[in-house]
């Protein structure tokens, strides 16, 4: 199936944000295995540096459900957990505008 299939007839019918039926909230063994997916091949941020990062993002109005950016739609969990994903908040990532990151060396 082609990745423009779903946007032929309107909104697809799996959309959560639509369906009304389905739920955007994620449980936490769920999340667990999405980071553990995410860092599988990735180089993946510090505990301090995560931490800090999810300290941000706490605080940041684009937080949803408590755990989904509005900005690029990612699991902030997940995301965080990458040691080079940046934070796509318009004009300044809040990441590197809060304080020190993991260096980047790859
Ligand atoms: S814009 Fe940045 S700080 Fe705000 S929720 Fe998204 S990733 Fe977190």
């Amino acid at each position: 199936m082609s990745r423009q299939a779903g946007l032929a007839g309107g909104a697809p019918a799996g959309c959560k944000g639509c369906s009304g039926t389905a739920s955007v909230h994620v449980p936490p063994e769920k999340l667990e295995r999405l980071i553990q997916m995410a860092v599988q091949n990735r180089p993946a941020a510090s505990d301090d540096e995560y931490a800090r990062r999810l300290a941000v993002c706490s605080g940041c109005q684009g937080l949803q459900y408590g755990t989904t950016c509005r900005y690029c739609g990612c699991l902030v969990a997940v995301r965080a957990s990458q040691r080079d994903a940046g934070c796509p908040y318009p004009l300044q990532s809040r990441w590197e505008s809060a304080g020190p990151q993991d260096a980047v060396t790859s």
